[in-house]
């Protein structure tokens, strides 16, 4: 299970510490993927946008190669147990531990005019997106783990109360190590909302991705691996993401005799990127203008997590002792 919020075009980043698991994970598990949008409302002001984003985030996802006959692919809004989980789970969580969650404390400084309740109970109503499919897995990027962990304080706080009804969920990535795209001016990570000449997205046409590559921060000259600047660290990164690995070597090679021409190396990357990013954009497009498909997408995700859903709440509350009869 896991899930991406509507807040804007999708990235580089959310690509590979997100979609191209659950690409991967379809053909071996049950899988339930959806669109955050009650997440989204933590942040977002204009809920006019609302629809666009989420379409777009569904065409994205089809366009990776996500199949919908395969998975749940479902909008968390169309599916309403979400909401009561996360009310029991509400009773478990403690305003002091979630006060201290570092992206909580984040988000009270990008906007602190607008430090709402659901900011706060955020990594509560995650745990209840998890926990509502029963799930173990979570496919997400390095950014996630803390989340996680919490999500496993509630699994376990509600085992240890009410009785056993939820795994303990992990962060996966097929036995490797999280991912974390790194953002291209060398600082944080790519993300939807920060610095978007530092953020590839999969809609950029093929002449925006080779400007913000060839404006990619670097350094002159090369030098020894562990002296590598972080800034080019990251262009090779994401050459051997989206490129080949013996194209990186060559690139090393000439990085470790003090030869590297940095412009050269972002050519190479730029028109890797290119490659890799354009097919994904083409398809997105004519799914996202297809309302009729995309409805029935939707409709089609929301049944079958609802199905999940009220097997998990019907537990749930059994457990708890909110059966009366
Ligand atoms: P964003 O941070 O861009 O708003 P979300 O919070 O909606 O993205 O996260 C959606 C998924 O994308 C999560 O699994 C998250 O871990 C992953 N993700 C986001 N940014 C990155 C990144 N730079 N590198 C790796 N994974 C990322």
């Amino acid at each position: 299970m896991s899930g991406i919020r509507p807040t804007g075009f999708l990235h580089l980043g959310n690509y590979f510490g997100a979609l191209r698991n659950y690409v991967r994970m379809q053909e071996a598990y049950n899988c339930y993927f959806m669109v955050a949008d009650l997440h989204a409302l933590t942040t977002l002001k204009e809920t006019p946008e609302l629809k666009g984003h989420v379409r777009r985030v569904l065409a994205e996802n089809i366009a990776a190669g996500l199949d919908p006959d395969k998975v749940a692919l479902y909008c968390q809004s169309h599916v309403p147990e979400t909401a009561e989980l996360y009310l029991f789970l509400n009773m478990l969580a403690y305003v002091g531990e979630l006060e201290k969650t570092p992206t909580f404390k984040d988000k009270v400084r990008l906007q602190p005019q607008n430090v709402n309740a659901g900011l706060l109970t955020y990594p509560v109503l995650q745990a209840a997106d998890i926990m509502l499919h029963r799930a173990a897995l979570v496919p997400v990027g390095k950014d996630q783990e803390q989340h996680l962990e919490m999500a496993r304080n509630y699994v376990n706080r509600f085992n240890q109360r009410y009785g056993e009804v939820f795994p303990e969920p992990y962060a996966f990535n097929f036995g490797e190590e999280l991912v974390k795209v790194p953002s291209l001016d060398g600082a944080g990570k790519m993300s939807k909302s920060e610095n978007q000449l530092a953020t590839l997205y999969l809609s950029d046409d093929d002449e925006t991705i080779r400007k913000k590559i060839s404006k990619a921060k670097t350094e002159s000259g090369g030098g020894s691996v562990e002296q590598m600047p972080d800034s080019v660290k990251n262009l090779f990164q994401l050459m051997r993401l989206v490129g080949k690995e013996e194209d990186a070597e060559i690139f090393m090679g000439h990085y470790n005799a003090g030869t590297i021409r940095y412009g050269d190396m972002k050519k190479k990357l730029a028109e890797d990127m290119v490659t890799f990013i354009s097919p994904i954009r083409e398809k997105a497009e004519a799914i996202r203008n297809d309302e009729v498909y995309l409805r029935r997408v939707m409709e089609q995700g929301a049944e079958k997590a609802r199905e999940s859903a009220k097997v998990t709440i019907q537990l749930a509350k059994q457990a708890i002792g909110l059966n009366y009869y």
